[in-house]
């Protein structure tokens, strides 16, 4: 299905033979209905748009372009499912179906990952290893939880909220999706879920197999479409709940829309987290965490450690470290196994990267990318370094979301959190240090919703995420992801 390339590096002795991972055993439509009431839909306006592969921008399939009319036909099979089955269902018997998904996501995950990696550019070893069995994880994890909501919240009493309007990006397309569902259905609600315009398809293949499932018909449904679809789901009437992933330009409309209704709101929002490198960290390992903090996933990650802060005794060793490491990474074949950085998601994306590319350099930081060849088709970004940058650079302020990292150098740890401290996020960070009290220190003064010590964007369901500031409100995971889809 996609054109196999083989990425050169600097240094050859860093060449791998091709390993792709075959593309054979998956199944795609040509084109995709909206998913509602348990069936799969004609939109009402009779529009569908191409989902590509931005690795080689061919198309994939069709999806169906909702509109409010749509969203209006999801709200009410919602509604009907929730009075009618899911609010008076009893909760082990909710909790079978969630498990049963789980199970379901783990049965087909090879397919899911390879669709992940086609239709959204991510290397197939992350789709394999982390999207993909973390979102049958948090599936387990919720299921868990679904007739055990008394003990989570003694001396109250939990109930759901009713139909909750769910809308994700396209950074960890089914995992984002499982952040959603998951607890929302535990919980007892029904929800209209939207995935992001250029990464439906793993979604899609959700709906399937909850239709596989015999999850009762409209407990959960599927809209595909734009922005404008979003909008759509916010402003219906019928929906007592808004849970949001993605940008803070588009968290602010949204809170906006929202003010004054009697939906409930939770926003994850943006970031622009400090990776901060101590002298007495173990600095070989602070390397490799920091090429996983930002290289990971084509930086397509709102936590991802943008800024690099390393103290100036071992700045000079920790960048040049970096450079050498930065040589060896193979950007290439999404489903290539070597693949460490893949497509990125779209040609919007890669346009606005580039610009903070060339912003940086107007600016005066300098700017260094390994010179290998990229793949001619698709969309491709090196992995980048920026240094010699400022507190008042925009590549140190605002968010890039793509493989760039921008390094400053620190004295003092006051010095460090202040710098850190400042910009409107608040998301995560990460700290390296031999020493344990100097982790309980920062971890105490930084502003950030989660915090890594000696290791970067390490995930578990059991563990609550979110942001300070203009990161969000709200937590997803853990015990503390339950309270967003109860009234207690
Ligand atoms: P985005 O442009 O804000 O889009 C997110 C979702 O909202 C998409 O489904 C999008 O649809 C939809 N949307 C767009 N305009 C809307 C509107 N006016 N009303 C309602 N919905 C609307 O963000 P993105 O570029 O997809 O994702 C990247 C951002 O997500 C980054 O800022 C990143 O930091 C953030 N993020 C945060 C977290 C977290 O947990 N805090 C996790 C992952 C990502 P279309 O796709 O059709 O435009
Ligand atoms: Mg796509």
């Amino acid at each position: 299905m996609t054109e196999h390339s083989s990425p050169l590096t600097f240094d050859t002795s860093w060449q791998y033979a091709p390993a792709p991972e075959s593309a054979d055993h998956i199944s795609l439509k040509s084109r995709y209905g909206l998913f509602i009431d348990g069936k799969f839909r004609k939109p009402r306006s009779g529009k569908y748009f191409d989902t590509i592969n931005p690795a080689n921008e061919e198309k994939l399939a069709e999806v169906a372009e909702a509109d409010a009319a749509d969203v209006e036909a999801a709200v009410k099979a919602a509604r009907r499912a929730y009075d009618k089955y899911w609010s008076k269902l009893k909760p082990a018997e909710r909790g079978k179906y969630v498990y049963r998904i789980a199970r379901m996501i783990q049965e087909k995950a090879r397919e899911f990952a390879v669709i992940e990696s086609l239709d959204g550019g991510k290397p197939i070893r992350e789709s394999k290893s982390v999207d993909i069995p973390l979102a049958a994880a948090h599936f387990f994890y919720y299921a868990g939880w679904a007739d055990k909501l008394a003990y989570a919240f003694p001396g109250r009493d939990p109930r759901p909220l009713g139909v909750a309007g769910q809308i994700i990006p396209w950074n960890f397309p089914l995992l984002m999706a499982a952040w959603k569902l998951a607890p929302a259905l535990a919980c007892g609600n029904t929800v209209l879920l939207k995935p992001a315009e250029t990464t439906p398809l793993t979604a899609l293949k959700l709906a399937e197999l909850i239709q596989e499932a015999d999850l009762p018909p409209g407990v959960v449904n599927i809209l595909t479409g734009a922005g404008e679809t979003g909008a759509a789901i916010v402003r219906q009437p019928g929906i007592d709940k808004i849970a949001f992933t993605g940008s803070t330009e588009v968290g602010k409309i949204i809170q906006k829309a929202v003010a004054g209704t009697h939906k409930k709101l939770t926003l994850e929002l943006g970031g622009k987290a400090a990776n901060i490198v101590l002298e007495d960290a173990p600095i070989d390992q602070a390397v490799e965490g920091i090429v996983n903090g930002i290289y990971f996933n084509q930086g397509h990650v709102c936590c991802a450690g943008s800024r690099l802060f390393v103290q100036e005794g071992v700045a000079g060793e920790v960048i040049q470290k970096l450079k050498t490491r930065m040589q060896t990474l193979i950007v290439g074949d999404p489903l290539d196994k070597n693949t460490d950085i893949g497509a990125i998601n779209s040609r919007t994306q890669l346009e606005t990267i580039e610009s903070y590319l060339k912003i940086g350099q107007e600016e005066g930081a300098s700017m260094y990318q390994p010179a290998y060849p990229l793949p001619e088709k698709g969309y491709w970004c090196r992995p980048t370094l920026f240094t010699d940058t400022a507190q008042s650079h925009r590549i140190t302020q605002e968010e890039i979301f793509g493989p760039v990292l921008a390094v400053q150098t620190f004295r003092t740890l006051e010095e460090v959190v202040a710098k850190a401290n400042n910009t409107p996020y608040g998301l995560s960070a990460g700290v390296w240090t031999d020493k344990g009290a100097k982790i309980f220190g920062l971890t105490q003064q930084l502003r950030a919703g989660v915090i890594w010590a000696n290791t970067y964007n390490k995930f578990d369901p059991t563990a609550p995420f979110g942001g300070y500031k203009e990161s969000g409100f709200g937590r997803e995971g853990g015990l503390h992801g339950l309270e967003a889809y109860l009234q207690l």
